[in-house]
């Protein structure tokens, strides 16, 4: 207990003096500063149905969960989202990831009606808590590359001295949900994922232009397909775009469903215009 304080100052001189311009300073990739709307749209819409596939995992096979069960959805969204594009770390792959957490950013952010502040009461972290956490496993998967994401995102070096075991903790954790739920390969699963895409509502502004963004991306059914393969599902399931009245996801224990709202994908979408704003402010 002694040495801790001691260790902790070792530390954070380390990375001050990373972080002050040494050979291991990093540069973010030009697609990471470079807003779209599209690719918003999707990489929010897909991680937000990964956190929502992290309840049903935690739901239908039963996993133990120690904390907040938005907080370990949020982690379970995340290490599916990195580790589905991680073998292929293209340019968009840090964009995509950005776009995740600076949603949340711009959700902490932006003037809400009562109604739709989260109170400290929440079952749900605060905006600007599931931001930094999201920021935290990014910079944390690869430190040694990664110094121009707390450079980027305002990450507190108190903080991103411990991402790389955060990130480790969270990767372990799916590696356990794997060894003990996961299926063999290679046989027909017993039960899988489908996916609906009701109509969208002609009321909604733009709804055949956001399915299209959704659905020509084909993420939905990829994502059914692997969560179908990777587990031993105990029922069907079913993976639903649908319109709700307001911007909402949740799986349904009962509906036996994950349902996405088409008015989610508009508030992506609407959020999106902001994030050249937001990375302008970005800190030289
Ligand atoms: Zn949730």
């Amino acid at each position: 207990m002694g040495a801790w304080p001691e260790a902790r100052a070792l530390c954070l001189c380390a990375l001050v003096l990373l972080a002050d311009g040494s050979p291991a300073q990093s540069t973010p990739p030009a697609a990471a500063l470079h807003s779209n709307e599209a690719r918003f749209v999707t990489a929010n819409a897909e991680f937000t149905l990964l956190h929502e596939m992290g309840h049903l995992l935690i739901a239908e096979l039963q996993l133990p969960v120690l904390g907040r069960e938005e907080d370990a959805a949020d982690q379970l969204g995340f290490i599916s989202l990195f580790l589905s594009y991680d073998r292929h770390r293209d340019a968009g792959f840090y964009a995509k990831l950005l776009d995740v957490a600076d949603y949340w950013r711009l959700e902490w952010q932006r003037p809400k009606p009562d109604n739709e502040e989260v109170h400290p009461w929440d079952s749900h972290g605060l905006d600007a808590q599931r931001f930094y956490n999201l920021a935290c496993l990014i910079y944390g998967s690869d430190p040694d590359e990664l110094e121009w994401v707390p450079h980027l995102t305002g990450l507190p070096v108190e903080r991103a001295l411990y991402c790389d075991q955060e990130y480790a903790q969270v990767r372990r954790a799916l590696a356990w949900v794997e060894a003990q739920h996961g299926r063999p390969p290679g046989t027909p699963p017993e039960h899988r994922l489908r996916v609906l895409y009701d109509p969208p509502s002609t009321r909604l502004k733009d709804g055949p232009r956001l399915l299209e963004w959704v659905r020509g991306s084909g993420l939905v059914e990829a994502i059914a397909e692997r969560v179908s393969q990777a587990y031993r599902l105990p029922r069907p399931l079913t993976l639903r775009l649908s319109n709700c009245g307001a911007a909402d996801a949740w799986y349904s224990r009962n509906g036996a469903e994950v349902v996405l709202c088409y008015e989610s994908l508009a508030h992506f979408r609407n959020l999106a215009r902001q994030l050249p704003r937001l990375r302008q402010a970005e800190p030289d």
